[in-house]
């Protein structure tokens, strides 16, 4: 059970008497998750403890015994992922975005920084390099698109500095190469200026109130903020990027942080028909849980569920920061011999380990030692915890934790029905049971049941395997959107 782990603050077992399904904190993010036959929360964290005391028809009581179906993490593993923020086709956002940052926030040092003598591009040699390297070594993550870089251009247009061919190869490495591994998200529009999205102009004032990084400095309507958001998606569609999310810019959104998760699901849906959009603004920090929090979760029963999956990142970034002029520090991700840092942190405590970097960062202003600093991590965790981690998409993070929070599971002697709004690849429980005394388990989905293997090792699970071990049987299969059965 995904709240259910050392370091918990609480612990509390609800029964649920009045067939009411749903929790929310006072944030409005959905707190807990079906946990067994019972019909039963589980809820740990003391916000959650009492939101859920609020809740009118629920007791809480001391946990009594261990859930008979817990979701795991996917095949056993605690995921991992790279956010790369500030990327885009061609264009140095380091270089660009500076002198229109100093004209809006004159008094901050931070945008007094020699941009001129920084490289107005980041070539697409390092995009490559960058990812086949990250292809061989299995990484993933979410790489960002800025639609309308710092105001240089449209990248599904033109764009001024570039060649129309240079453009042209840019968007079809990032189609061929990046998108496989990798969610493409829009950064908003341009990173800088707000766009006046009836002219694709921008505003004529310059200030912080025409910024992306600090808009709205007004409250805004879930539709207004949708509309914002569509205009940027729809500019990537243009170049044939699909997008099932997208990346706040700085502060962007602040103001309305309940509105942003709805805005991104009417855009992402309305633009890329995706079922199940997410998008990343959050950064995580010490106890504070690491798992992605399912927002305006609605309908779940019907035909169209909708929830909007925020998944945020969990470190700095130490290596070559915004503008590509930091000394890298990958230490604190993950020490040479993998004991220490804050990812090493996170896969011990078992849950998703996302890292968080910017682009000109990565290129370090052509010294590229951001990337190296970056492959030494890569490569301890790849070394250290091959066995127990596994690299996803944000996307897929998401995906796989909306199942894991909302299928309905209810086990009845051998059998267990899951009854899922989302389904999600290597989909896996634990199950009471044990080798010498069961069957080997089917799954069953719509009338044709297949048999499972077993495997000798956890570090073997995949999708249409299980294992027995002293505590019960583990089972990992592709969950279906809809109702599947598990019997053994
Ligand atoms: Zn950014």
């Amino acid at each position: 059970m995904s709240r259910q782990k050392a370091g918990a603050l609480v612990s509390v077992q609800v029964q649920l008497q009045s067939g009411q399904q749903y929790c929310y904190s006072t944030e409005g993010t959905f707190m807990t998750n079906y946990v067994h036959s019972r019909r039963a929360f589980l809820a740990t964290g003391t916000t959650t403890l009492s939101a859920l005391q609020a809740w009118p028809a629920i007791a809480a009581t001391e946990v009594a015994e261990p859930p008979a179906v817990t979701v795991l993490n996917p095949q056993l593993r605690v995921p991992l992922s790279f956010v790369v923020d500030d990327s885009t086709c061609l264009v140095n956002m380091g270089h660009f975005c500076m002198p229109q940052f100093a004209t809006a926030w004159p008094e901050r040092n931070e945008y007094k920084k020699p941009w001129q003598t920084w490289p107005r591009e980041i070539p697409d040699s390092f995009v490559r390099e960058f990812g086949q390297w990250c292809a061989q070594h299995g990484v993933k993550g979410k790489y960002s698109i800025v639609p309308f870089p710092a105001c240089v251009g449209w990248v599904d247009r033109e764009l001024p500095g570039w060649s129309q061919k240079q453009l042209q190869a840019s968007l079809k490495l990032v189609r061929e190469l990046m998108v496989p591994n990798w969610d493409i998200h829009p950064e908003m529009i341009t990173h800088t200026r707000v766009i006046d999205i009836k002219t694709g102009r921008p505003m004529q004032d310059i200030n912080p109130a025409t910024m992306e990084n600090s808009y709205p400095r007004t409250k805004k309507s879930v539709d207004e903020m949708a509309v914002y958001l569509a205009y940027a998606l729809r500019i990537l569609k243009n170049c044939g990027l699909p997008c099932e999310g997208v990346t706040t810019p700085g502060g962007f959104g602040n103001l309305v942080k309940n509105e942003l998760p709805l805005a991104v699901h009417e855009a992402v849906r309305d633009v890329s028909g995706s079922e199940l959009p997410h998008y990343f603004k959050y950064v995580v920090n010490g106890t504070e849980s690491a798992l992605p929090r399912l927002e305006h979760v609605r309908n779940v029963d019907g035909s169209d569920p909708k929830v909007t999956v925020n998944v945020p990142a969990c470190t700095g970034d130490w290596f070559g920061g915004w503008d590509g002029d930091r000394q890298s520090e990958p230490d604190r991700y993950a020490n040479e011999e993998g004991t220490s840092g804050r990812m090493v942190e996170l896969i011990k405590r078992g849950e998703p380990a996302v890292m968080l970097c910017h682009w000109p960062g990565m290129y370090t202003q052509g010294t590229k030692k951001g990337f190296t600093a970056f492959k030494r991590v890569v490569e301890t965790l790849n070394s250290r915890f091959s066995d127990q981690t596994i690299w996803m998409k944000l996307s897929e993070i998401g995906r796989y934790w909306t199942a894991k929070e909302l299928t309905r599971i209810i086990l009845v002697d051998r059998k267990v029905s899951f009854n899922a709004p989302f389904g999600t690849p290597n989909f896996t429980v634990r199950v009471p049971g044990t080798a010498a005394t069961t069957n080997a388990p089917t799954l069953t989905v719509e009338n044709r049941t297949v048999k499972l293997q077993p495997v000798t090792q956890t570090r073997l699970l995949r999708s249409g395997t299980w294992h027995a071990d002293s505590k019960g049987l583990i089972v990992c299969f592709d969950l279906p959107k809809g109702v599947s059965l598990i019997q053994w």
